[in-house]
């Protein structure tokens, strides 16, 4: 009997298209890993990226995180379109300070590894240390207003994931 044909909704399609709409948009996973890098080597000196990477790489299976990136990235893209109706798409292609959302779908990726990861996405949020700073980077024409916070969100989540490990093998 053949396979049945998967489904778009299927955990395996879902996760290989967050990781392909990832790099598509410009973030390579070993982009985050530097941040998980930026963030937890002053505590782990011995930290090396490979470390770093496969705690991005188990954040990025989780269905909420991929949910957060499939959405995020698609709001971005509309509005790079300007598929979007007003006032929504000048909001989201100016990236309006009081517009909040972004940092909301954020928050259900930090969430999943405690409350460390507040403080580290905090962190980052505000020195926008490597990719982040490109992503910020608003004289492209590009809009990223959804993901530099879910990136930023993914470093803080893998960070909390490596600290909480490293503390059990203590
Ligand atoms: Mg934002």
């Amino acid at each position: 009997m053949n396979e049945p044909e998967p489904k778009p909704s299927d955990q395996h399609v879902v996760e290989q298209k967050a990781r392909h709409w990832l790099s598509e948009r410009g973030v390579t996973e070993n982009d985050i890993a530097e941040l998980v890098y930026f963030l937890q080597k002053p505590y782990h000196p011995e930290l090396d990226m490979e470390v770093c990477l496969h705690n991005v790489d188990r954040v990025l299976a989780k269905r909420e995180v991929q949910n957060a990136i499939l959405t995020g990235i698609q709001l971005d893209v509309l509005a790079e379109k300007g598929n979007l109706e007003e006032p929504l798409l000048d909001i989201l292609r100016k990236d309006e300070g009081l517009y909040g959302v972004d940092e909301i779908i954020a928050l259900s990726i930090i969430n999943i590894y405690g409350s460390i990861g507040f403080t580290n996405y905090g962190y980052i949020d505000k020195l926008k240390p490597g990719i982040l700073k490109k992503l910020n980077d608003k004289s492209t024409g590009e809009c990223h207003t959804f993901l530099d916070d879910i990136v930023g969100a993914i470093a803080a989540a893998a960070s909390s994931r490596l600290a909480h490990s490293e503390a059990n093998s203590e």
